[in-house]
């Protein structure tokens, strides 16, 4: 099977495996089947994802992490038990050494949480912890050990994080819980409101990928929806336009400027003209929604770059980490930091 050297980026919405010096070796949805009444796992990842909303009654199917943070302990530790199985072989006796991602500003409980899930799904201790806009950074080959400033924005499913990192530490950052999920809310809240039709969170992210956009597009693209119908409670199907889309995650994308832009001006001058020079590097699933480099590049005067692979990006980066694990290890937030960030 791979090698024992493991980087795993933890999402919202994915988990991404990369095997050190080979690439991605796994690449699935977060999301965990379960019967209802003994919690066993039926099914993890692609297959698991396959029964949202057609399963059966007696089958629960879960996302056990939200907002980039683990809300179901023992089913995360079983959905990363099954995932290191697959990519060392089950049978495996030597443990893989993993370097896993945490987002930044996740408090001291909530790394700990991390840590102790991946020993406890099979990683040699100590399972090696990286903050996620290093990771971002290292995976889209920016040159970290540079003295000049570079600034990541990871826009995951359940969090978008921005962070100026310089010389392997982060020089300045924020965290929000407002990602690709979000979006997919706004959308399915916009049609609820304006046209009476339920529809799904699924159907709504395949609204937002299909035809999204964060600015006006010309020509409007359209997609038929299909929903249950407040009043009636029948199916019915709907046109939605580009537009509407625009209009429903307006709110949400000016959050994602408004972060950017508090980086920056929590960034020293020289760093942040660095930052203004060399452009915003995009990452994550949310960096494909089309025209945010451009709504990025209009709200803040600077030029956004996305990178080649915004889905493996942040995994690739935990992958190479593995070399520099004591660099890493000091970008981390320390036991004092983290308790300020417990008591906001
Ligand atoms: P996480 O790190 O939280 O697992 P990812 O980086 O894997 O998240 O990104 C997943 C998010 O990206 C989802 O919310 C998904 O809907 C969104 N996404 C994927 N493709 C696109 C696209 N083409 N346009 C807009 N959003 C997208
Ligand atoms: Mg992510």
């Amino acid at each position: 099977m791979f090698g024992k050297r493991i980087g795993i980026d933890l999402g919202t919405a994915n988990v991404v495996v990369v095997a050190h010096g080979r690439g991605v070796v796994l690449d699935e949805p977060a999301v965990v089947a379960l019967t209802d009444r003994e919690n066993a796992v039926v099914a993890v990842g692609d297959e698991a994802r396959g029964m949202i909303g057609r399963h059966p009654g007696s089958i629960q199917v879960i996302r056990p992490m939200r907002e980039g943070v683990i809300a179901d302990y023992l089913i995360t530790e079983a959905m990363l038990r099954y995932f290191i199985g697959r990519v060392t072989g089950r049978l495996s006796l030597v443990k893989p050494e993993v370097m896993i991602c945490v987002p930044i500003g996740v408090t001291g409980v909530e790394q700990r949480a991390v840590r102790d899930a991946a020993e406890a799904a099979g990683a040699r201790r100590p399972a090696h912890l990286i903050p996620e806009p290093l990771a971002a950074a290292i995976g889209a080959e920016i040159p970290l050990g540079s003295a000049r400033g570079h600034m990541v924005v990871d826009i995951g499913g359940g969090r978008t994080e921005a962070a100026v990192v310089s010389m392997f530490g982060i020089v300045a950052s924020e965290s929000i819980r407002v990602g690709g999920d979000r979006l997919d809310e706004a959308i399915a809240q916009y049609v609820k409101r304006r046209n009476n039709l339920l529809i799904g969170e699924r159907t709504a992210e395949e609204v937002k990928t299909t035809i999204g956009s964060a600015l006006p597009i010309e020509p409007d693209r359209t997609i038929g929806v299909r929903g249950r119908d407040q009043i009636t409670g029948l199916p019915r199907t709907i046109e939605l336009r580009s537009s509407d889309v625009t209009a429903a995650i307006q709110e949400s994308l000016a959050a994602v400027v408004q972060t950017v832009r508090v980086v920056l001006e929590r960034t020293p001058p020289d760093l942040a003209s660095d930052v203004i020079d060399r452009g915003i590097v995009l990452t994550g699933g949310g960096a494909m929604l089309p025209h945010l480099d451009d709504l990025l590049l209009y709200e803040t005067g600077v030029p956004v770059h996305i990178a080649d692979d915004p889905l493996e990006c942040v995994a690739k980066g935990a992958g190479a980490a593995l070399d520099y694990m004591e660099v890493v290890a000091r970008a981390l937030p320390t036991p004092e930091e983290s308790l300020v960030a417990e008591q906001m």
